[in-house]
């Protein structure tokens, strides 16, 4: 029999009734002949509850029994799923992580997928189980501990059941009805996206288009997974949603396959370092090790051997970015005149593998901003992603224009 994955998210399964609903479009591809099997997470707000439980019993806790606590809301989900399709009479049985057993590191909260063994669900299909229901987000370490795999974590078990079982496709069921060419909420023009290569979902995702987990679209490219985001509040044939996809799979796209941001950005400035061999380093180890996830860096030409280095973190890391610094300073590891920080800034990125044979791309982008008399603070590009630097206040002006500027409100 083909195997389908087919993922629920949290929003999907936040009452019996919905649970019942996402049973129903189990049934119907069971119907369709497929075996399925089934990755749930906890019902929205769960996790969010279990953690806020952790931290208000044990602040600087043991980060194994914070896995034995917020892997839980799977587990109540997985039995349910479970029992409302047997009550559809489907064959089903739920599975928690330890019982496939989905094998990851010991890295408690934030674990890595090591192997999944199919023999024992196969060996079920093969007595007839048509539904197998596992709950997402949670495995087990090497000694034998419950773990998981960070938030949002679902999305990664479900397409690591799609590789090692070889699906035929992995749906990945959400509030939304497919990945935008950008936000709705600040573009009534956004589009939703038949198709979208991996290595623009993954720009996007990490930019912080909320719809997958990162490190599911990672696996999803390295195994060539065909992964669908689709809604599961609407009634969908085939083609609903997105298709995550090689971009071979893509005959025709945009150039500018989408416009993301971050708002919450903020933009720090060392002013006057010494300009030496290891400079760099000397910043930006300290700042990893405080925990600061840097994103833009740019340094400015010397002037007689000293330079300005600045760069981007998330706001609320600020704080702790100066702490770093004044600290590397005070134990003479670094010198700087000053440590500027602007804290009303946000990125604005276009993403698009098209930028790797049309030229312009940049130079339209630059255009369209100085149209709205949007100033540039810090530019930095990569293959398929060009990402600026602007004043919070114009985030919304220059996402839509250059939605605009680029055409995204029409299809190839
Ligand atoms: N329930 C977990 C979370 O909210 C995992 C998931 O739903 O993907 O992070
Ligand atoms: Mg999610």
């Amino acid at each position: 029999m083909p195997i389908l994955v087919m993922k629920f998210g949290g929003t999907s399964v936040a009452t019996l009734d919905r649970i019942s609903r996402a049973a129903k479009r189990v049934g119907r591809e069971v119907a369709n002949g497929y075996d399925v099997i089934v990755i749930v997470s906890a019902m929205s707000g769960k996790t969010n509850e279990l953690v806020g439980w952790v931290d208000e019993t044990s602040p600087f806790y043991d980060a194994r029994e914070y896995d034995a606590v917020v892997s839980s809301g799977e587990q109540v989900t997985a039995g349910l799923m479970a029992l409302t399709l047997q009550e559809m009479d489907i064959p089903a049985r739920s599975w928690q992580g330890w019982q496939v057993p989905l094998k990851t590191t010991s890295a408690h909260s934030a674990a890595r997928i090591e192997e999944i063994p199919t023999d024992n669900i196969n060996a079920k299909f093969g007595e007839g189980m048509k539904v197998a229901v596992v709950a997402g987000f949670q495995g087990v370490s090497p000694e034998g501990r419950i773990t998981t795999l960070g938030r949002g974590g679902s999305d990664t078990t479900a397409v690591a059941f799609a590789a090692a079982f070889g699906a035929d496709r992995c749906d990945i069921f959400t509030d939304v009805d497919g990945v935008y060419t950008t936000d709705p909420r600040i573009c009534d023009k956004a589009r939703k996206l038949e198709k979208i290569a991996f290595e623009e979902m993954l720009e996007l995702a990490s930019l912080g288009a909320k719809v997958l987990q990162t490190r599911s679209v990672e696996l999803a490219m390295r195994f060539g997974v065909k992964l669908r985001v689709l809604s599961s509040f609407e009634d969908n044939n085939e083609n609903a949603g997105t298709l995550v996809c090689a971009e071979e799979d893509i005959m025709e796209s945009n150039v500018v396959a989408g416009v993301a941001y971050s708002r919450d950005e903020a933009k720090m400035t060392l002013i006057s370092v010494a300009d030496r061999p290891g400079i760099a380093a000397a910043i930006f180890v300290p700042l990893s090790e405080a925990g600061v996830n840097v994103d833009m860096i740019v340094q400015n030409i010397s002037e007689e051997g000293r330079t300005d280095m600045t760069f981007s973190c998330p706001v609320d890391q600020v704080a702790r970015a100066q702490k770093a610094m004044q600290q590397a300073k005070d134990e003479g590891e670094i010198n700087f005149h000053d440590l500027v920080a602007d804290t009303d800034v946000a990125k604005v990125s276009v993403v698009g593998i098209g930028m790797r044979s049309h030229a312009g791309v940049a130079a339209k982008m630059f255009d369209q901003l100085s149209r709205e008399g949007i100033n540039i603070k810090v530019i930095t590009t990569s293959e398929i992603k060009i990402s600026v630097l602007i004043d919070r206040k114009y985030l919304e002006l220059a996402v839509q224009a250059l939605h605009d500027a680029f055409e995204l409100e029409k299809a190839a």
